[in-house]
């Protein structure tokens, strides 16, 4: 968790960053139209939620997503 700065995905500053359950990258977060809002409405994210915390409960920390490849999101 950051305080201030640029998202990583739609390069928008934003008063709250947060990490990406998909991939490794800092998202904004906190309005309704948040990267992290437009994750948590698709249909896989339970799926990504479920991947990172099997990662973690192994002590797998650095466990990049289920998209590590984040080009996709861009394209969007
Ligand atoms: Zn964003």
């Amino acid at each position: 968790m950051n305080t201030m700065g640029r998202c990583e995905r739609c390069g928008k500053q934003s008063q709250m960053l947060t990490g990406s359950w998909f991939n490794t990258q800092l998202i904004c977060a906190g309005s309704e139209d948040s990267c992290i809002e437009r994750e948590r409405s698709r249909l896989d994210f339970k799926r990504a939620r479920e991947a990172e915390e099997a990662a973690c409960a192994q002590g797998n920390y650095n466990y990049p997503g289920i998209e590590a490849d984040y080009r996709r999101w861009v394209n969007e």
